[in-house]
């Protein structure tokens, strides 16, 4: 058992199980959590007996290793590529903004959703990652920079709402306060559209930002690039972000990554208008970033600004995502393709 996946209560449970004072479940708990420790050896005030037999009991506390990071010379922004305890690799982002810094992680080893302009899906799906692995891709990259992370996004290689549980999980220990204690305002969730996933959301009611792979405007043009639209159709989809803002209140913000001659067209902005104008929501346009396994290309700044434009024009509120990183293997699965290729 990942002791970086115990919550408190567990820990204590767990502690006690082994005859030991409570009070040391809480300190293992902080060493984890709050002092983002790397291995047993860290924690300096444990007793070695106690160490011992956490082992000799089949609990393991081993934290994903950096492998590499590479900085982008234009905006600092970093990638890191782990090795976890099985020898598989994930990667993860850190982002520098004004209002604090942002980390961007994986979900899973791989992905099986498909996503026809993404690197992560490429070579398929190998495993869940437990809450820990989850966690600790933010442990180890604050740990490295040695600055605080105020905000998290589940953006990397991976479909949140496939290890629904996990990731549940994972968000309730990143916002205990006896760890990192990271608001759940600052958390987002990314989803291709897992439908019944999503109602489950909702009914955790967690004040996180939920956001969905939309990308398209029709039916049509959405099973184009994306599989999972023939499992949950764009209108089921919808149904559910609007269910997801009447239960918690929370807008939902729309990815749309624009594809030249693909997804940028005017009448695609004017159907997206029509399809979400009246929703309290937030669209974040993202040129794609083009990979080299497929033929996608960037639609130019004036198709770009014209798309949001039009969107704007229909009372939505629209951001084109900086691209940030972009010397370095920015899209998503990029960095750890080409380090499985190697
Ligand atoms: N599986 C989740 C989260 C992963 S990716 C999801 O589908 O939402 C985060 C976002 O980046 C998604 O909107 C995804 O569609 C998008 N994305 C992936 N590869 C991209 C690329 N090459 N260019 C632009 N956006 C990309």
């Amino acid at each position: 058992m990942d002791l970086a996946s115990v919550d408190t209560k567990e820990m204590e449970q767990l502690i006690l199980q082994l005859e030991e004072p409570k009070f040391r479940g809480k300190q293992l708990y902080e060493w984890i959590h709050k002092k983002c420790a790397s291995d047993f050896d860290d924690m300096s005030n444990v007793p070695k007996k106690l160490k011992e037999k956490l082992i000799n009991n089949g609990y393991t506390f081993q934290v994903p290793k950096i492998l590499e990071y590479q900085e982008s010379k234009i905006d600092g922004t970093r990638k890191y590529l782990f090795e976890l305890y099985d020898h598989q690799v994930v990667e993860s982002v850190l982002m520098k903004y004004k209002h604090g810094n942002s980390v961007c992680i994986s979900s899973q080893v791989g992905c099986k959703m498909g996503c026809r302009f993404c690197a992560s899906t490429l070579d398929g799906w190998l495993r869940n990652l437990l809450p820990g692995e989850m966690l600790e891709q933010i442990y180890q990259i604050q740990k490295h920079t040695g600055e605080r992370v105020s905000n998290v996004v589940v953006m990397g290689t991976g479909e949140p709402m496939d290890n629904y549980d996990n990731l549940i999980k994972f968000i309730r220990l990143l916002t205990d306060e006896n760890g990192l204690h990271i608001s759940q305002r600052n958390i987002t969730v990314s989803t291709c559209g897992i439908v019944p996933k999503m109602m489950d959301l909702a009914e955790e009611k967690l004040q996180i930002t939920l956001a969905l792979s939309l990308h398209a405007s029709s039916q049509k043009e959405r099973e184009e690039l994306m599989p999972i639209a023939k499992t949950y159709e764009i209108h089921q989809v919808l149904d559910a972000c609007r269910h997801y803002f009447d239960v918690t209140g929370r807008r939902v913000s729309f990815e749309y990554s624009l594809v030249a001659g693909v997804n940028d067209h005017e009448e695609d902005a004017q159907r997206l208008a029509d399809l979400i104008g009246h929703m309290n929501c937030h669209v974040n346009l993202i040129p794609v970033n083009p990979i080299k396994e497929r033929n996608f290309k960037q639609p130019n700044r004036e198709n770009i600004l014209k798309f949001q434009n039009k969107l704007e024009n229909n009372g939505i509120n629209v951001t084109i995502r900086r691209e940030m990183g972009r010397d370095i293997d920015g899209a998503c699965g990029q960095l750890r393709k080409k380090y499985m290729e190697r």
